[in-house]
């Protein structure tokens, strides 16, 4: 396929908010691009490797930066002016070939199979020389270009496609491609047309009945027993159209759910159908998506979330970890999907034997301890080992590491439809608890607030981080925030900071400045950076901050600025951590706006900070 091609469809979808007229153009796509599908759906979604793979291109804004001065031509500082006044350094290398005096047009085109082809090599280039044939590979898909090719073609090495285009959408568009169009009943309407009509079983004596016709109930396709391949279209009743709908997009996304991967699901959904579909199943040592939480105020927020009675767990200050085994081999595996089996290298072998099943899927905290007196460890000690690659075993004494699994994904086959009862109380048959190794959860299952708030008392005085509220019915949901477990937490005290420095934002919100440097008061009139504030903000914050910081700016550098010290905040955010990045030695952990401070003209001290630090533990 043209890599034209696909570009045309990119800009289209760019120029639509609209999710459905995303459905609609994705779904076009995606039914006429052959032999491509699977890369154009995860080249869509702005991946060159399905979600569960640990490749990685490994490039950075700055190498791309000097991939466009090797095809472009242009300085450095050119780019980044660019970069900095386009927002995005895709516009920005479309402007630079578009700038070029003597555009050589390329003789040969750009497809989609040479993209994927660069791309994908250049995730195993190591070790010296490494960095000099990624340049390579990306100039010359970039000497291939046209000026708009080239945007695309560094968005979706950077991995940021700007096209809006999410799971939801890419799901439905799957739905609609590779399934027959769904069309409500018309009373009075001629159906004995040569198009192969697949009818509600109900509307049998209304239609009437020819050759091209077969009937359906919606019970047997819920339950993928009907076959629906070959089909032009489905009718059903009004309501039943509805349900149609959900039942078929079920299916994909059961397929995505245990796969991760919708270019496989896309493929099965066209090659297999349902049948396809429903066969897909999760695999050992393929990590799927882990389920999240929403978070509550109050118990009694938390119990109208999850109904009564619940389970009420500790929350762990650990890290989540997916444990696969299959026979005496297991990986674990982070949230983001990343195999971290070598940096935990004993727990995978202690567990072994501790875990009876051939093959299962856990997904449980990694929590770390004090090896002296056994008592918890913060996750940030923890995260030390997460990033190790040697000295790991002496790591593993310094920080050793205990496994608490709190549900079951998978028992000799996907346990994701089962009630959260059922997977707990099957995790507990196949679990041997050994302290320091592998002990479920803390746990109680109860109806009571005040045996709830005794939980999170002692969850609390341990180093945890509160409690998560279970509701004891729900299915597991890969990769969704739903209400099927909760988090509660304390809320902390906050902090009025000073911003000291920002970035010039990109994409949409170029133009404004975001990612706010914040500083507290070193009590002698300079300030410490205790982090950043990058999330959360809305466009009229965003621009108010804008407006009150570009007369402050004191200094530029590529799109960080520095700004005078006089825009007060009142930070709020999870934790204070330790940290070596920040001038102050700490960190806030997820900090979010809550007000301008006006009436400030100092920031809290450090003091303060190592104060709320000390209080946590
Ligand atoms: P948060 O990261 O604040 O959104 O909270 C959700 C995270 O809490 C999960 O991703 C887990 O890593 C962690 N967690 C700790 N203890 C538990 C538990 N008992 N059940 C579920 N998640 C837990």
């Amino acid at each position: 396929m043209d890599y034209s091609e696909l570009v045309a469809v990119y800009e289209e979808l760019g120029s639509t908010r609209s999710n459905l007229e995303k459905t609609r153009i994705l779904s076009e796509l995606f039914s006429s691009c052959g032999q491509s599908l699977s890369t154009v759906v995860r080249f869509s979604m702005g991946r060159v490797f399905s979600a569960w793979k640990d490749e990685d291109i490994g490039i950075s804004s700055k190498l791309m930066v000097k991939a466009l001065k090797k095809s472009t031509g242009a300085s450095e500082s050119r780019i980044t002016e660019a970069w900095k006044s386009e927002g995005d350094l895709g516009e920005a290398a479309q402007k630079l070939l578009e700038g070029k005096t003597q555009q050589t047009f390329a003789v040969k085109k750009l497809t989609v199979e040479k993209v994927a082809e660069n791309l994908s090599e250049m995730a195993f280039f190591e070790g010296s020389g490494s960095q000099g044939r990624k340049i390579d590979s990306i100039s010359e898909l970039l000497s291939l270009a046209s000026p708009s090719e080239a945007k695309y073609v560094v968005r979706t090495v950077l991995g940021k496609m700007r096209l809006g285009v999410g799971e939801g959408t890419v799901r439905d568009a799957i739905t609609d491609s590779f399934f027959p169009s769904i069309e409500a009943f018309e009373e009075g309407k001629d159906y004995s047309g040569d198009e192969k009509l697949l009818v509600d079983e109900r509307l049998e004596e209304k239609i009437g009945y020819n050759s091209v016709i077969s009937f359906f109930s919606l019970d047997s396709l819920e339950k993928g027993e009907t076959y629906v391949k070959g089909f032009d279209k489905i009718i059903s009743t009004e309501e039943g159209c509805k349900k149609v709908k959900n039942i078929l997009k079920r299916f994909v996304q059961h397929g995505y759910d245990v796969t991760n991967d919708f270019g496989e699901v896309a493929t099965t959904a066209r090659d297999e159908g349902i049948e396809g579909l429903k066969q897909l199943e999760m695999t050992i040592f393929r990590p799927i998506n882990a389920m999240l939480a929403k978070k509550v105020d109050s118990i009694e927020e938390g119990f109208e979330e999850v109904g009564k009675p619940a389970a009420i767990d500790f929350k762990y200050d650990g890290m989540r970890a997916q444990v696969h085994k299959k026979g005496g081999e297991v990986k674990i595996f982070t949230r983001r999907l990343d195999d971290v089996t070598n940096q935990f290298p004993e727990v995978a072998e202690k567990i072994v034997d501790l875990i009876e099943c051939d093959e299962c899927i856990l997904d449980c905290e990694i929590v770390a301890y004090d090896p002296d007196d056994g008592s918890m460890v913060p996750f940030q000690k923890l995260s030390k080992r997460i990033k190790r690659k040697y000295g790991i075993d002496k790591m593993s004494e310094e920080i050793p590491v205990e496994l608490r699994p709190f549900d079951l994904l998978n028992r000799e086959g996907s346990m994701l439809k089962k009630s959260y009862s059922e997977r707990f109380n099957s995790l507990e048959e196949i679990v041997s608890e050994e302290k320091g190794v592998l002990r479920l959860v803390d746990r109680a299952v109860t109806s009571d607030v005040s045996e709830v708030s005794g939980m999170q008392q002692r969850s609390l005085a341990e180093g945890q981080e509160g409690i998560m509220m279970k509701n004891l019915d729900a299915v597991y949901k890969p990769g969704s925030r739903v209400g099927y477990m909760v988090k509660l937490k304390p809320v902390m005290e906050t902090l009025d900071l000073v911003i000291i420095g920002a970035e010039w934002s990109e994409g949409r919100r170029s133009g404004w400045l975001g990612s706010l440097v914040l500083g507290c008061s070193d009590g002698e009139g300079d300030y410490l950076e205790v982090g950043r504030l990058a999330t959360g903000l809305t466009d009229e914050q965003l621009e108010e901050i804008t407006e009150r910081l570009k007369p402050l700016i004191v200094e530029e550098d590529g799109r960080d600025v520095v700004v005078k010290p006089e825009v007060v905040v009142e930070a709020e955010f999870e934790e204070v951590q330790k940290s070596p990045t920040y001038s102050s030695g700490y960190a806030l952990r997820f900090p979010r706006l809550k007000t301008f401070r006006d009436d400030k003209e100092d920031a809290d001290s450090i003091e303060k900070v190592e104060r709320l630090y000390k209080s946590q533990r």
